[in-house]
């Protein structure tokens, strides 16, 4: 067997592009209704809408005194206490008017008063009976948020198609939805191949390693939004390969490890060659992970979109993020999403060589005045302690060599 595919080695902005538009035009699974907490990381099939006015009364932000504004624009002033209105007050409770140079307790949460248009905190006040004396002036509509001011009954709060986190979620529960309908997670096959390949429950022989790609890969794959089918390990047999391979056409996304390098028994693209497959990429210009394939294969009347990923273990995570995470936020609904890019400053110095956009394992930290970035070192692509260390990649661009100490420098988030 030879490998039919044409050699197509991108760029790394040239391969994200090819995935994002391919993304773009897939369609997501179908919508069902979840109960809220088991929508968490599922995108929503429809928008959360304001179900009254947020709020829904003139809020104090505050615990105070409800004022007018131009009372206490000269202070210190005496005011006269109108009555006290607690969070959670009556209508009848709230229902104070204030005059001029009157005011009335308020706590946060609570409604302003008819009236008064600002609140002075407890701290610039002193009670004594009837008398309130404010000692410091405030703007009107200070430490007030008008009624409908952050959404108006019927506007649009949370777009379908967001993926669900803490916020939706309180979002959803403001709006008095227990239930919400998201789309179903899209079953993404994992296909680990290797003869040095053992499943984790069995003991390795001596040259052999436990597959730990199907699992990383799974974990990342439900954070993602997707349902892992982990299938079994494929030998480096071509037969074994296409047979298993078949199996992960059924799913929505297959994602296959290892295989794809230029090694003797790399048969991967060679069987995938023989489904007919229509390759959109072979290689990319990075490291970790340059031999990552993308493509799809037409098979039993539907289109079933793979990845081909590096199989040494950093080089398969970096490269599910890379590239698809993008094809399985669009099977599960989700809008496209940002790669998690931030800005740090270099720990230390070193040198590299031109040509690959690099994803270095390295450790965000510092302050919140000076986040710092330190490459953890690493014994390249199959170190899974250099991975353990680190909370994100340095991403060094194709062009540049020398990196100096305190140099700011782009990171990308796990
Ligand atoms: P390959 O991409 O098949 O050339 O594999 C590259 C390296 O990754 C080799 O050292 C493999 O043993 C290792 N590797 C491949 N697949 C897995 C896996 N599923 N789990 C852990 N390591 C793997
Ligand atoms: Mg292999």
């Amino acid at each position: 067997m030879t490998v039919t595919a044409q050699s197509q080695l991108l760029s790394f902005s040239e391969a994200r592009q090819v995935v994002e538009n391919y993304a773009a035009r897939l369609s997501p699974t179908d919508p069902e209704i979840v109960s809220l907490l088991d929508a968490l990381g599922l995108a929503l099939a429809e928008g959360l809408r304001a179900d009254r006015d947020f709020p829904p009364f003139p809020r104090s932000t505050r615990d105070g005194y409800a004022v007018r504004a131009a009372d206490v624009a000269a202070v210190p002033v005496r005011l006269r206490l109108a009555g006290e209105i607690k969070a959670g007050a009556s209508k009848e409770q709230s229902d104070i008017t204030i005059g001029k140079d009157e005011t009335a307790e308020i706590m946060t949460g609570a409604p302003v008063p008819s009236g008064a248009d600002a609140v002075v905190m407890v701290e610039y006040a002193e009670r004594s009976g009837e008398a309130v004396t404010i000692q410091r002036a405030v703007q009107a509509g200070e430490n007030v948020v008008p009624a409908a001011a952050e959404a108006r009954q019927g506007a649009m709060m949370v777009a379908r198609g967001t993926r669900v986190t803490h916020t939706t979620v309180a979002i959803a529960a403001a709006v008095g939805r227990s239930e919400v309908s998201a789309f179903r997670r899209p079953r993404v096959a994992i296909l680990a191949t290797g003869d040095e390949l053992v499943e984790i429950n069995l003991p390795p022989g001596p040259n052999e390693i436990r597959n730990s790609n199907s699992y990383s890969l799974a974990a990342q794959v439900y954070a993602a939004g997707g349902e892992p089918v982990i299938l079994p390990v494929a030998p480096d047999s071509p037969d074994e390969l296409a047979l298993l391979l078949r199996k992960g056409f059924d799913c929505e996304l297959l994602l296959i490890t290892g295989g794809v390098s230029m090694g003797k028994y790399d048969l991967v693209e060679q069987v995938l060659a023989s489904f007919e497959a229509k390759f959109l990429f072979t290689g990319v210009l990075i490291q970790p992970g340059k031999p990552v394939v993308f493509g799809e294969v037409v098979i039993r009347d539907k289109t079933a979109p793979f990845f081909g990923l590096p199989g040494n273990p950093v080089s398969t995570m970096v490269t599910f993020q890379l590239f698809a995470r993008p094809v399985l936020d669009a099977l599960s609904g989700s809008a496209p999403q940002p790669l998690p890019f931030a800005r740090a400053r270099l720990t230390s110095s070193f040198t590299t060589k031109k040509g690959l956009t690099r994803f270095l394992p390295a450790r965000l930290g510092g302050s919140h005045e000076e986040p710092n970035v330190e490459l953890i070192r690493w014994r390249g692509s199959g170190d899974l302690m250099a991975m353990s260390r680190s909370n994100c990649y340095l991403v060094v661009p194709p062009e540049q060599e020398h990196f100096t100490t305190g140099e700011p420098v782009t990171v990308l988030l796990f």
